[in-house]
């Protein structure tokens, strides 16, 4: 149950350069099973609540925009201390200065638009998942 869930969302650049399918298989290689999944947008209003926790940081409001600039895939994944295991996975968040192999590295354009999102703490992948899922759609 907790520390077994994290939450991601596919960034609007990374969907905007089509980059959906691979970062999904990437996702699966990498042994993380997707338990909700959507294709959404967020308004500006959702944007800046889910980063409430960044509202103090001067890049708020360019992430906010950003996140906010078009759709993006938003996702459950499974896995055990899918936190820890999926920030590893995606790397640093300035995709310049993550692991060769990693979803940032692979597929991010810039510290902002840097591919993807994991959740940071097992209380926030809970906040963050129910942002988005009710636990009726969760599989
Ligand atoms: P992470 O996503 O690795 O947990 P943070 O929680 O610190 O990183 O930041 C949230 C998001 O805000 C980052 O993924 C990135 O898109 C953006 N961001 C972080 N730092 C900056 C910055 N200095 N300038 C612009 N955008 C930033
Ligand atoms: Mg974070």
């Amino acid at each position: 149950m907790s520390g077994n869930i994290t939450l991601t969302m596919i960034k609007p650049m990374a969907v905007k350069k089509g980059f959906i399918g691979p970062i999904l298989n990437k996702i699966a290689e990498g042994g993380f099973r997707i338990v909700a999944m959507k294709y959404t947008k967020l308004s500006l209003e959702q944007a800046q609540k889910f980063y409430e926790v960044h509202r103090e940081r001067p890049f708020y409001g360019e992430l906010t925009e950003f996140m906010s600039s078009g759709p993006i895939v938003a996702a459950v994944l499974e896995k055990d201390n899918a936190v820890q295991a999926y920030r590893d996975y995606i790397g640093a968040t300035d995709p310049s200065k993550a692991e060769e192999g990693t979803i940032r590295k692979l597929y991010g354009t810039n510290l902002g638009m840097n591919a993807v999102h994991g959740s940071d703490s097992d209380e926030n992948a809970n906040i963050e998942a129910n942002f988005f899922f009710p636990t009726s759609e969760r599989y």
